[in-house]
């Protein structure tokens, strides 16, 4: 690597995946905060395979720096532990801003500090793309929707949140950091882009963080008890991670400014998503040769506060402005998934 050319030698990088030689006048310098994340790794390997300069700010409170282990020692990466809370400064040309918790047990763990996140932390950032004049693309979330009453939800719905509730400190959290966004971008012109994310998953999901997709295949992997909450009679919509990236950076080189949903249309009650999971596990122990021993029992626990009861985005605006479509099948998704866990159980990591 030789800094005054920036010109990057193969042999030197040869223990990392290969990476596109981007000429200097392409080369963006993105800082991606929450970048340990699932979400944030993942949108790192992308953006690093493409051949950019990628900086990840994280404070590691539910993601980690094994996710992004790979790249550390590459010249076009640097990993820095901050909170976004406090101020950050940094040259770039882009800012993919996703630190926040975004699993429900994680997020009303510190509740003060979630909303802190999303309020503080997204001034930090926005203030930061106005001082350097670079795109800001923030991860919002199907959840300023709340529990809706239109169904599917596009943009144009206001929401029906709980103001007050435990889902609050996330929920009224991204709709502050949204309007927060449109603030700076009325008022001193920043170039700002708004990602409503739908339900997502796919490996590094950490296996404990509470949420559905790695509880159900822990609990079907492990043959324990599948806990379905409530009646199971809830909706939700699963988008598998490498669509929500390519939506992610579809979205930040496109012209809308306006929020934009991105989520899979495939629908699911939450009981039929636990016999699903259940089904693809077994298929696939079998195929691996793995005994498949009991089968799990599917039983129910009491149903969280505020849980939506149906969600499933209109991604009209996402198919005409950005051409962006999901590619990956829910049973695709999840067999992948459950193969990594395999993986990961078989090294003994979990
Ligand atoms: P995650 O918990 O795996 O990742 C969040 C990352 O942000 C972690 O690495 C965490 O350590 C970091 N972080 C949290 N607070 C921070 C702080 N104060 N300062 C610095 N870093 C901090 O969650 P994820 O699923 O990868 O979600 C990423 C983003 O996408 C979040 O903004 C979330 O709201 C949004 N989102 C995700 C989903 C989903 O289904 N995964 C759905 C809607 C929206
Ligand atoms: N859920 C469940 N069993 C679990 C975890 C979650 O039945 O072990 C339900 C939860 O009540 C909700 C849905 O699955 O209705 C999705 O939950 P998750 O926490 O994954 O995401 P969110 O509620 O934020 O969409």
């Amino acid at each position: 690597y030789h800094p005054a050319t920036h010109s990057i030698s193969y042999t030197t990088l040869s223990r990392f995946p290969p990476v596109k030689l981007l000429p200097p006048s392409a080369r963006k310098r993105i800082l991606v905060t929450g970048g340990g994340g699932f979400v944030g790794s993942h949108l790192v390997d992308r953006l690093m395979l493409l051949g950019h300069e990628v900086t990840v700010l994280d404070n590691f409170f539910t993601g980690s720096k094994t996710n992004v282990a790979h790249w550390v020692g590459h010249p076009n990466f640097e990993l820095c532990r901050h909170d976004v809370v406090e101020p950050f400064m940094i040259e770039c040309d882009q800012i993919y801003h996703l630190a926040c918790p975004a699993s429900p047990p994680h997020y009303q763990f510190n509740a003060v500090k979630t909303i802190k996140t999303s309020f503080m932390g997204t001034l930090n950032m926005l203030g930061l793309a106005k001082r350097t004049k670079a795109r800001f693309l923030i991860t919002s979330t199907s959840e300023v929707y709340g529990d809706p009453e239109v169904h599917p939800q596009n943009e144009e719905y206001w929401g029906n949140v709980n103001p007050i509730g435990p889902r609050a400190c996330y929920d009224e959290g991204k709709r502050v950091a949204e309007t927060l966004t449109y603030g700076f971008h009325r008022q001193d012109g920043v170039d700002v882009r708004v990602a409503r994310i739908f339900n997502t998953f796919g490996p590094r999901m950490n296996p404990y963080d509470g949420r559905v997709v790695s509880n159900f295949i822990i609990q079907a992997l492990k043959g324990e008890d599948m806990t379905v909450y409530g009646d199971g009679a809830q909706t939700r919509s699963f988008q598998y991670i490498h669509d929500l990236v390519d939506g992610l950076i579809a979205l930040m080189n496109a012209d809308e400014t306006r929020p934009v949903n991105i989520g899979s249309p495939d629908e699911f009650t939450i009981l039929d998503f636990a016999r699903a999971v259940r089904d693809i596990v077994e298929r696939v122990k079998r195929e691996d040769g793995v005994e498949v021993g009991r089968k799990c029992e599917i039983i129910h626990g009491p149903m969280p506060t505020d849980d939506p009861q149906k969600r499933r985005p209109d991604t009209t605006r996402a198919r005409e402005k950005l051409g962006w479509e999901p590619r990956w099948t829910v049973a695709m998704g999840v067999e992948e998934m459950v193969r990594y866990y395999m993986a990961k159980m078989a090294e003994g990591s979990l």
